[in-house]
């Protein structure tokens, strides 16, 4: 065993009662000491000068999908499009590149940043694909543009609900063309995107992830590619399955910690299929989708609890929320709270949370992952959710409110929907768009780090204490940033550094 001595540094340990700490040494994937004598510490075999630089336990994304994050990193991403007319531009000079029955895979286009938000159409895209299949996910991922080429090949797709004429597809026709889209995708796609993202994370300083796979984001071997690339990588993967009483799934895939994540109980808000209470703003007479009752999710809950899994739900409005909220209360009926407080059950963004769910949810000890980014990208009163919402916008992602009523907090990045940036992300807790629901730079820290390996049901992990992980981070400056300064640029930094359990899983060139 090694004995690891990192000395002359600035040591962020992320506790509370932190003193000055200035050194941290390593056995076994362990911290065994800190302090700020070095020569406190015995007999190390080897000891790295941190040269005054900052180390911070790593980041843990608590929401992420990795073969779409490579996807995104690999292939078309749309992301920065600004309009109808530039989404068309781009696919057409990406085919130039492609056969002619190659799969047109692209992601990230949001319309709601366009000053026409008009969505290109099936006929729009044959034209500029040359007739090629084409798959243009939106940002969300709640619905997609698709050319007719595609459309073709899934017969009876006009008649299934979400289905639309002019190509844009959601719910059951969304869902109708996933296995169709793994059965285009070349061989070791998912392996290659898997890795590509994994090593855009360990350069970001994320050292630990939540893969949200389900059926209704991709098959089970992406979920496995993204095991066996996880492992290889050497970053900490917690996997759940989004699966609706998935039990039988869990026979074919190995070390799955819930039937969780993204098994939604709504749509999305950019769809226009989160479920509200009222009428969307942009939308008279429509409160969205619930897609499951609250019987039915009670019902996963239990069967969940009882085999000691973690149960969870993508939920956004309001309605979806209640539900959720009503199935908790039923399933405590069944088993009583202390039962399901151990297991830690997970709700996915959970974005506009009554104060009566929120209520359930601290006393359940249900905990809420979240993106601060959503908020960043589309709160405020000029923005997507002020379109959808009117006024309600200003209650969407209430950090503070749900901290103070003691509600465990995780945050992610949901990527490919928001870029990975953890430091971007706990900047935007900091400076909430609704005046009053930023939260201190210790409580956005702590949901980014510690709070994720909460969510996962690990705790000896996310502070550098004696006997935690040694999963940290090393950055290219010597303070810990001021979270509080409003410019993101003073506060995103490079980072030189991660180490996952002792084990180096990036390390920039050159740094040591
Ligand atoms: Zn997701």
């Amino acid at each position: 065993m090694t004995r690891i001595l990192l000395r002359n540094g600035v040591i962020h340990t992320g506790l509370a009662s932190a003193e000055p700490t200035t050194a941290m040494a390593v056995e076994d994937g362990r911290i065994v000491w800190t302090g700020t004598d070095p020569d406190g510490f015995t007999s190390p075999d080897e000891v790295v000068d941190l040269g005054g630089r900052l180390v911070t336990p790593a980041f843990v994304d608590s929401h992420v999908h990795v073969v779409e994050t490579g996807e995104q990193i690999l292939g078309l991403d749309l992301g920065g499009a600004p309009s109808r007319e530039v989404v068309l531009d781009m696919v057409a000079a990406y085919v130039t590149d492609l056969g002619p029955d190659d799969l047109v895979l692209a992601q990230g286009w949001d319309e709601t940043l366009w000053p026409d938000p008009t969505l290109p159409t099936a006929t729009e895209l044959d034209r500029a694909s040359g007739g090629r299949k084409v798959y243009l996910n939106r940002i969300d991922g709640h619905s997609a543009v698709v050319s007719s080429a595609l459309m073709a090949q899934v017969p009876g797709i006009t008649g299934l609900p979400g289905w639309t004429a002019e190509g844009r597809v959601e719910r059951e026709a969304l869902r109708a063309l996933l296995p169709l889209l793994a059965d285009l995708t070349p061989a070791g796609h998912a392996e290659r995107g898997a890795r590509a993202a994994l090593q855009a994370m360990a350069a970001l300083g994320i050292g630990a992830f939540h893969e949200n796979a389900g059926p209704d984001i991709g098959p089970e071997s992406d979920l496995v590619a993204v095991q066996t690339q996880a492992a290889d990588a050497g970053l900490h993967g917690t996997y759940y399955w989004g699966a609706h009483l998935g039990f039988g799934d869990l026979d074919r895939l190995d070390d799955v910690a819930g039937l969780a994540g993204d098994l939604s109980a709504d749509g999305s808000m950019g769809s226009r299929s989160a479920a509200l209470t009222f009428d969307y703003a942009d939308l008279a007479g429509h409160r969205g989708h619930a897609y499951l009752d609250p019987e039915r999710m009670a019902e996963h809950i239990v069967g969940c609890t009882r085999r000691g899994l973690q149960a969870g739900f993508h939920c956004i409005g309001d309605q979806a929320i209640d539900n959720i909220a009503q199935a908790f209360r039923l399933a405590e009926t069944a088993l009583g709270a202390e039962t399901l407080r151990t297991r830690r059950h997970r709700l996915e963004h959970c974005e506009l949370p009554s104060p009566a769910a929120a209520e359930t949810f601290t006393h359940l000890g249900v905990i809420a992952s979240m993106q601060p980014m959503f908020d960043g990208l589309w709160g405020g009163p000029d923005r997507m959710y002020a379109a959808r919402l009117g006024e309600r916008w200003q209650q969407m992602n209430p950090f503070r409110t749900l901290l103070d009523a003691g509600v465990r907090i995780a945050f992610g990045s949901d990527s490919p929907v928001t870029p990975l940036d953890p430091w971007a992300a706990v900047h935007a807790a900091v400076h909430h768009r609704t005046p009053g629901q930023g939260i201190t730079p210790a409580e956005a820290f702590a949901a980014h780090t510690v709070g994720g390996w909460y969510a996962a049901g690990i705790d000896d992990a996310g502070t550098l204490a004696v006997g935690q992980r040694a999963t940290y981070a090393v950055w290219d400056r010597t303070t810990f940033p001021d979270l509080t300064t409003p410019d993101v640029a003073d506060v995103t930094t490079a980072c030189l550094q991660t180490v996952v359990d002792g084990r180096t899983v990036f390390e920039k060139e050159g740094v040591w």
